[in-house]
């Protein structure tokens, strides 16, 4: 937690659950990743947290935006963004998202589809286009699936189709999966990106950009290598595929600037324990339909800090406040927490600042979405 939100924290006593994010905070990572990577430019993945006060710090610090809808778009371009400066990203896209992106200046678009090409060409003529190609997502907490992404020998005869229908075939790009903690998947998908670069120039279609997507991890739990470690095995594998001819390299960072700007403030609305079972249940005011969707699978798992830290721990299962049986935090991941903890104790959900709010539901058992506070 940074000095300032636990200044927030001390002063305000802001009403539970609510999210306290820390501006500042993402200004100093967003420079940490431009030192790490000098040569690639910063695209924030914006779902990981749309926030205005986010968005135009960003503005100013140089930032490029990945969008995946036209009200992300929208948010963008209304906190100060030029319209160059934002890819629709989503290969995913709804024909009047792409004329409202189109028509408000936007001119680079991702796809990895035949259909989704034809849907570009007819309603973003002559837009930068690049396809998303498929990579493995082994080292990620939080894969991405299959669900985007095509084969190498397909984004070759889509980025050929590109240019007959009009379109300028720009680049490629993967994703290595969300919360990637393995330099090396980087390194394999940079080898898969250089060898359709050698093909397609075959075949008379020079790709300009190489998309490397998001990923970069933060610390939860568990320690991560430091961004400096991703940026030295990217460069590495960009000049070890591409020499001297690096083609305009793009980052989609969003969990890495966002993640640990910001801290969720819980209170703890009961403990019990079930008959003899040491394990207690700890039950708070936000849960998986509060927010915390990344615990889906005890996939993404947060630190906790309590008011009783130091103390005498105990096994736990942690659950969200709801009448939902799927509202569980975290039943298999061997959580601890202190046994002083009680009903009333106030807890902090450290490195929330990512994949959270936008998460929250709308009023499922009437619980309001989650508060925000941007400092
Ligand atoms: C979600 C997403 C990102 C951001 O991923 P992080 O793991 O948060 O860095 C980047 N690019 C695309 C296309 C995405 O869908």
């Amino acid at each position: 937690m940074t000095p300032k939100v636990a200044r927030f924290l001390a002063d305000h006593q802001p009403a539970t659950p609510c999210l306290v994010l820390d501006v500042d905070r993402v200004e100093s990572n967003f420079r940490a990743l431009r030192v790490a990577l000098p040569l690639a430019r910063i695209y924030y993945a914006v779902k990981a947290n749309p926030a205005a006060p986010i968005l135009q710090r960003l503005v100013g610090l140089g930032s490029s935006f990945d969008a995946a809808s036209a009200e992300e778009i929208d948010a963008c371009l209304e906190a100060g963004a030029q319209p160059a400066r934002v890819s629709f990203g989503n290969t995913i896209k709804k024909v009047s998202a792409i004329r409202r992106a189109f028509a408000a200046g936007v001119r680079l678009f991702a796809f990895d589809s035949d259909e989704e090409l034809d849907k570009l060409a007819a309603h973003a003529p002559g837009a930068r286009v690049y396809c998303r190609i498929l990579v493995e997502n082994t080292g990620a907490d939080w894969p991405l699936s299959r669900k985007f992404g095509t084969t190498l020998e397909h984004a070759r005869a889509l980025m050929i189709r590109a240019g007959e229908l009009g379109l300028d075939p720009y680049g490629l790009s993967f994703h290595v999966g969300s919360q990637q903690t393995d330099t090396t998947s980087y390194e394999a998908a940079i080898g898969r990106v250089a060898m359709l670069f050698t093909d397609l120039k075959d075949a008379g279609v020079n790709l300009r950009m190489c998309n490397l997507g998001g990923g970069f991890p933060t610390s939860y739990r568990d320690d991560v290598p430091g961004i400096d470690r991703f940026g030295s095995a990217i460069m590495g594998a960009m000049t070890q595929h591409f020499g001297n001819a690096l083609p305009e390299m793009l980052i989609e960072p969003g969990r890495f600037l966002v993640a640990d700007a910001g801290v969720v403030r819980s209170e703890v609305v009961l403990v019990s324990r079930r008959g003899t079972d040491p394990v207690r249940w700890v039950y708070l005011d936000i849960g998986r339909f509060g927010g915390l969707a990344e615990t889906e699978g005890e996939a993404i798992k947060y630190r906790i800090a309590t008011p009783h830290d130091g103390g005498e721990t105990g096994p736990v299962a942690i659950a969200g406040p709801t009448c939902d049986g799927a509202d569980i935090l975290y039943e298999k991941s061997n959580y601890r927490l202190p046994v002083a903890l009680c009903c009333g104790d106030q807890v902090d959900l450290l490195s929330t600042g990512a994949y959270v709010t936008t998460y929250a539901s709308q009023r499922f058992n009437g619980f309001a979405p989650l508060a925000e506070h941007y400092i």
